[in-house]
Parts: C-alpha cells; sequence; structure tokens
C-alpha cells in the first residue's frame, strides 16, 4: 500500500497529516485509525474537556456531568482520598481531646 499519496486523487502527502487536503479522504485506514485516536485523545484532554463545557448550552450541568464521568472512571482513587481526608480529621480531634 502506498501512504505517501492519496488513493483517490494522488494527491502527494505533507508530513504527518491523515486526510488529503484536497479530498478529505484518508491516505490509508491506519491513517484513519490514528486520526480516530488523536481525535479521541484530544476530547479526552483537560483543555478538550473545558472547550466541551465551554460550548455546551449549559455550561453548569455540563461541568457536572463532566465531573460525574470522572469520578466513575477512577472511583478507587477517591476513596482513598476521602479515606485519608476522614482519617486526618479524625487524628485532629483526637488531638484535640
Ligand atoms: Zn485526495
Amino acid at each position: 500500500m502506498n501512504m505517501t499519496q492519496c488513493p483517490q486523487c494522488g494527491h502527494k502527502r505533507r508530513g504527518e497529516e491523515y486526510k488529503c487536503p484536497e479530498c478529505d479522504c484518508f491516505y490509508s485506514p491506519l491513517d484513519e485509525i490514528l486520526a480516530q485516536e488523536a481525535a479521541e485523545k484530544a476530547k479526552r484532554s483537560f483543555s478538550g474537556r473545558l472547550k466541551a463545557i465551554k460550548a455546551a448550552k449549559n455550561p453548569i450541568k455540563a461541568f457536572f456531568d463532566e465531573y460525574r464521568r470522572e469520578n466513575k472512571a477512577a472511583p478507587f482513587n477517591i476513596t482513598i482520598f476521602l479515606a485519608i481526608v476522614f482519617m486526618f480529621v479524625f487524628m485532629m480531634v483526637i488531638s484535640v481531646m
């Protein structure tokens, strides 16, 4: 498979482009996968999330939806965090008494 030019129009590939600028066609199926992954990564990144929140009709709701998704993704870390906070408060109370 020739990945250095467009399979449709033969446009020469430049650098790390995934798609042909002439006909909007991926240079290869591999490039399609890479482009999807890059788009997914950009969406999951912090700035990508902020952009999505900013673009939402209801930014506050979008923020909480994002927050909830984050909690679901890392429930273990949050449990540990809460346990540490709880222990800290408990120790403070013990030291005062
Ligand atoms: Zn093309």
